[in-house]
């Protein structure tokens, strides 16, 4: 009897994961089909493609925040974690629509490299509306919306005396008010990234916030330190977590850079990742060995 409800239960269980993983593939579909009719360069076919997943994370309005990741292979020790995430900004379309792209490349290469985690678009409600915009449902400007200290006094602060309450930029009613910001804050807090790449647009430039060697070029972008926002990502994970944040600007948000420059950029991005993902181990004895005794 006893055997016999435990295999109820058991089957129970099963249908409901099936069930769920149903639910989930359907909100796979949706949202390709919503990115694939707004997305000048990424077909609805381009995204179910990648074989994105979708996530417990939610926007404003109940839409999935979608991943893929590329897990450790067999044989190969990946030299570390990244995490990949575009669209923070909804009006930033070539933020979306390149990494799609490097999402293509990496279904076909991946090489057990890195252990990926990328996250097309983070704020699905501004880019998915209408008249797309910067802000998510709740007007926010979510990459002003993490918990650095103090985050009253320098977030708000800041959107108060140097923007002029500029609402593009409201930094919201307190940090990690917003659902999309949250659940990247408890992904990065799950996933340990190593180093975090954000891509953005269309200042045409590198921007690096935390530790390591920032990359003096990747295709054909810059450095060029923008400066750091207060309860930005660069600002929280790379100043206050001291996790690596490479910031992307793309030279337009409209226009796509072009097929060779995405694979230049991705190139000289992948290069850097090699050489300063992690901390050399021997740096702190070398230090030691430098300092005069
Ligand atoms: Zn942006």
């Amino acid at each position: 009897m006893i055997s016999f409800i435990s295999k109820i239960i058991a089957l129970i269980f099963l249908l409901s994961s099936i069930v769920i993983g149903e639910e989930k593939e359907t909100l796979v579909n949706s949202q390709c089909t919503r990115i694939g009719n707004k997305l000048g360069s990424v077909s609805i076919k381009d995204c179910l493609d990648i074989g994105l997943h979708a996530t417990d994370g939610e926007s404003v309005k109940g839409a999935a925040i979608l991943i893929k990741e590329y897990p450790p292979l067999e044989k190969r020790e990946p030299l570390g974690k990244v995490l990949l995430v575009g669209g923070i900004h909804g009006d930033e379309y070539s933020s979306v629509s390149v990494i799609f792209k490097w999402l293509a490349t990496l279904n076909k290469h991946h090489s057990g490299l890195f252990h990926w985690h990328v996250i097309p678009l983070l704020n699905p409600d501004g880019l998915l509306r209408k008249k797309s915009q910067r802000i998510n449902e709740n007007n926010v400007d979510l990459n002003r919306n993490f918990p650095i200290n103090d985050w009253e006094n320098t977030a708000i602060k800041y959107w108060i005396e140097e923007t002029g309450k500029n609402p593009r930029y409201y930094p919201g009613v307190e940090a990690l008010s917003e659902p999309e910001s949250n659940w990247l804050l408890g992904h990065v807090n799950v996933f340990r990234p190593d180093v975090i790449v954000s891509v953005h647009a269309p200042h045409g430039i590198i921007d690096h916030d935390g530790p390591r060697t920032a990359p003096s070029k990747l295709g054909a972008l810059y450095l060029n330190y923008l400066g750091t926002y207060p309860g930005s990502l660069g600002n929280y994970a790379g100043v206050q977590r001291q996790i690596p944040v490479i910031t992307i600007e793309l030279p337009y948000a409209g226009i796509m850079p072009t097929k060779d420059e995405i694979s230049s950029i991705w190139r000289d991005m992948v290069k850097w990742l090699r050489k300063n993902i992690v901390e050399e181990e021997n740096s702190m004895e070398n230090n030691q060995d430098a300092a005069p005794s």
